[in-house]
């Protein structure tokens, strides 16, 4: 049983004694770093490369998912630098994603084109409840400030958003806003992994508050990346994590 964490905006701090692997996909390669820590793997993987140099729209999630099922990974945290639509969650802040709505266009967002069956994956717990309460707890005990809780608005990128969507988004109960989270949590699921996301708020949307610069916006995202990567090892060294408590394994309906 092996555990992964996804790191988006930012480079992550992994400690020496890192081993690098090369992993084959049917959807092409995906290096990713491996680190034992207390008799487990843990398994870092850059959402947009190593050198941060693949843009949101152009990620290959599915090639990255699927390197994660090779490996044998079933709990992941995933990391991702988000844009506040929410006056209570401001820059700087930690956001626990529980839901998202799906504004992406043009994406690959599925493993399951028709090879198998018809099969329909359930998005009625897409952020594992389990991970979830799991980091929450942990950040308490660690001193880490979480602000709370929020559905991510995922957009298809790389612009950002116009006034007018980011008026839509909150009107339509979004909290927070990114263009990596889906389909990445989606493929996580139709692959039964338990999957959760944490949000790093580097800037307010469109329209709100002034706008940061771009040094503001990488120490945002520096200043909480170690804790949180740091939080998750936590989880996944002192838990005996199973499946037996989510709905995770198991979301897969085929017809
Ligand atoms: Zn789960």
């Amino acid at each position: 049983m092996k555990f992964a964490i996804i790191g988006g905006t930012g480079v992550y701090d992994v400690a020496s004694k890192t081993r690098v692997e090369q992993v084959t996909t049917p959807y092409g390669d995906v290096e990713v770093d491996i680190q034992n820590i207390e008799g487990k793997d843990i398994i870092f993987l850059a959402r947009h490369g190593k050198q941060h140099s693949t843009p949101p729209h152009m990620i290959n999630f599915k090639a990255n998912m699927w390197a994660l099922k090779e490996l044998g990974v079933k709990f992941v945290y995933a990391t991702a630098a988000v844009g506040s639509c929410n006056s209570n969650f401001k820059p700087g802040d930690i956001v626990v994603f529980n839901d998202f709505l799906d504004f992406t266009k043009v994406r690959p967002i599925t493993f399951y084109d028709g090879n198998e069956g018809v099969i329909h994956t359930s998005m009625a717990d897409p952020y594992c409840q389990n991970l979830r309460k799991l980091f929450i707890t942990a950040a308490k005990e660690e001193g880490v400030k979480i602000a709370g809780e929020g559905i991510y608005v995922c957009t298809e990128g790389p612009r950002f958003e116009t006034s007018a969507e980011i008026r839509m988004f909150q009107k339509m109960g979004g909290d927070v806003v990114g263009m990596t989270n889906v389909p990445e949590v989606v493929l996580a699921k139709e692959l039964e992994m338990c999957y959760a996301a944490v949000g790093i708020i580097t800037n307010w949307c469109t329209g709100l508050g002034e706008e940061l610069d771009k040094e503001e916006i990488l120490s945002a995202v520096e200043r909480n990346k170690a804790a949180l990567t740091n939080l998750f090892i936590k989880i996944f060294v002192t838990n005996n994590l199973s499946q037996e408590q989510c709905h995770c394994k198991g979301a897969l309906m085929k017809l």
